[in-house]
């Protein structure tokens, strides 16, 4: 026990220790970071709230952040946050690098000047729905989020206030005008003809024509543990208004291993690696992604009843104006603008580590510009081409 005469003396001495040694109104931020706190401001300033930062002090500096920790905001005087060297520098090498800094920013900044604690509920479309969420794992789900083009006013709006009303991207309508589309190119897989893909085996995968009830379907065995890219070269570019969809049927226990559709542009007997290629991948967990992989990691991961695991799935894509809007066995299940913005005539699949995927009914239709009538090419020579890739999402998004 302390005697309450030596008590005052040592909070005397203990106050003078702290005066003399931190000064609660310090304002020190590293320079990778006044981009971003200055567009928070400035965010800020548009919807009413303003910061007297340099008066009241805040301290913005790298860390080497430990329990996968992308930044952590200390409620300190002042406050103090910390962003991971690491993280930072691996996220800036790819694409979406400004959006991802910015999140990551934002998020801590909600921490520490708003003082805005964790929000991990989901709008309608499974979006999370809010930039603060963090902390406490739901459900095992990725802290991967959507933060990017119409996405990124309501997220920020959403920051600042945050009864904002749920936003129209979030609805689950599909609202888009999707008539007119015309089909372009089809492979049924019923027979060697019709089978696209050429039939054979080598040492690292396998492509058959399984036929029962009179159906066929093309059988693509995997021998490899690296994901494999399965391209058809068509005439159909990327950035025109088309349609794309595939049924396909993973039949494995496996709960994690992503299959599903792939669309961009390649560069025939390439890796594959850091194309801009967009997918739209599912597994048996009933978890969808989507993303670019030019992009560090994928956009968000979902969780969508519909699809049926190691069951027949058909994932269709239409891709309108900017947007990509993603189906899962006919049910209209998210929407998100296409990344790619160079010319693409790749269309293809994708089979996961050791997989054995059954494909039926390929299908891309075009939306023809006014005045130019489709024309179906019936038997156009198509090229085939197929790589692997080390991994489909090359980075882990870290909590924050
Ligand atoms: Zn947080």
């Amino acid at each position: 026990m302390i005697k309450p005469r030596f008590y005052i003396v040592l909070a005397l001495l203990t106050a003078l220790f702290f005066v003399s040694c931190k000064d609660p109104n310090e304002y020190r931020v590293d320079a990778e970071f006044t981009d971003y706190l200055n567009r928070f401001v400035q965010e800020g300033a548009s919807r009413g709230h303003t910061f007297d930062l340099k008066g009241n002090g805040l301290i913005i500096e790298f860390a080497k952040l430990k329990n996968n920790n992308a930044g952590l905001t200390h409620y300190e005087d002042p406050i103090r946050i910390e962003i991971d060297k690491a993280y930072w520098t691996a996220i800036g090498k790819t694409a979406g690098a400004d959006m991802m800094k910015e999140d990551l920013l934002f998020h801590e900044l909600g921490h520490g000047l708003l003082k805005r604690e964790h929000l991990n509920s989901t709008l309608e479309n499974g979006d999370w729905k809010s930039i603060m969420c963090g902390g406490d794992k739901v459900n095992g789900r990725a802290w991967n989020i959507n933060y990017k083009g119409i996405r990124r006013n309501y997220y920020v709006d959403e920051l600042f206030n945050e009864s904002t009303p749920a936003p129209d991207f979030s609805s689950n309508m599909f609202l888009a005008d999707s008539t007119g589309f015309k089909k372009a190119l089809a492979l049924d897989f019923n027979t060697v003809q019709t089978a696209g893909w050429t039939l054979g085996e080598d040492a690292n995968h396998k492509i058959s024509i399984e036929t029962a009830n009179g159906n066929g379907r093309l059988r693509f065995q995997s021998k490899v543990t690296d994901t494999y890219l399965v391209f058809v070269k068509t005439n159909i570019d990327v950035l025109s208004d088309f349609s794309y969809e595939l049924n396909l049927e993973y039949n494995s226990t496996d709960l994690t291993g992503q299959y599903g559709v792939i669309f961009g542009h390649h560069v025939e007997g390439t890796s594959g690696s850091n194309e801009p290629i967009e997918y739209f991948t599912i597994n048996n967990n009933k978890n969808m992604y989507m993303g670019n992989r030019t992009w560090y990691s994928f956009f968000t991961e979902l969780y969508e009843p519909q699809v049926l695991p190691g069951g027949k799935n058909t994932l269709k894509v239409f891709k309108i104006g900017t947007m990509i809007y993603y189906f899962i066995n006919n049910v209209y299940s998210y929407c998100s603008e296409m990344e790619t913005s160079v010319s693409g005539v790749y269309f293809g699949f994708l089979v996961p580590s050791n997989g054995v995927v059954l494909l039926d009914n390929l299908l891309i239709c075009q939306k023809p510009a006014s005045g130019v009538s489709a024309k179906i090419k019936q038997n156009q020579q198509l090229e085939f081409d197929v790589t692997t890739i080390k991994s489909l999402n090359q980075g882990i998004i870290l909590n924050k």
